[in-house]
């Protein structure tokens, strides 16, 4: 019975030493290791839509509102302005 036990340990140790391995492969190879990947792509600049005509913006660029405790994005003063007005 303890020889089972340990055959049991031996092979979850190996099985663990198995998927490091593979992990370090993949790594080697360029790829993102499984235990490693991000769950969600991003893309490398994010947008957000303007409100009013629905175009989307950056917000770095963009010029911003604060209201309703968010921020909202708008691509032109004019855009803004409707937004306010409509409030
Ligand atoms: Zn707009």
């Amino acid at each position: 019975m303890v020889r089972w036990i340990l055959l049991f340990i031996l092979l979850l140790i190996i099985g663990r030493l198995f998927w490091r391995m593979v992990d370090g492969i993949i790594e080697a190879a360029g790829g993102t290791p499984r235990s490693r990947r991000a769950p969600t792509r991003r893309p490398a600049v994010r947008l957000v839509r303007d409100p009013v005509c629905g175009t989307h913006v950056a917000p770095a660029t963009a010029l911003s509102l604060a209201a309703d405790g968010t921020t909202h994005y708008f691509c032109s003063e004019k855009c803004r302005a409707e937004f306010k007005k409509r409030r």
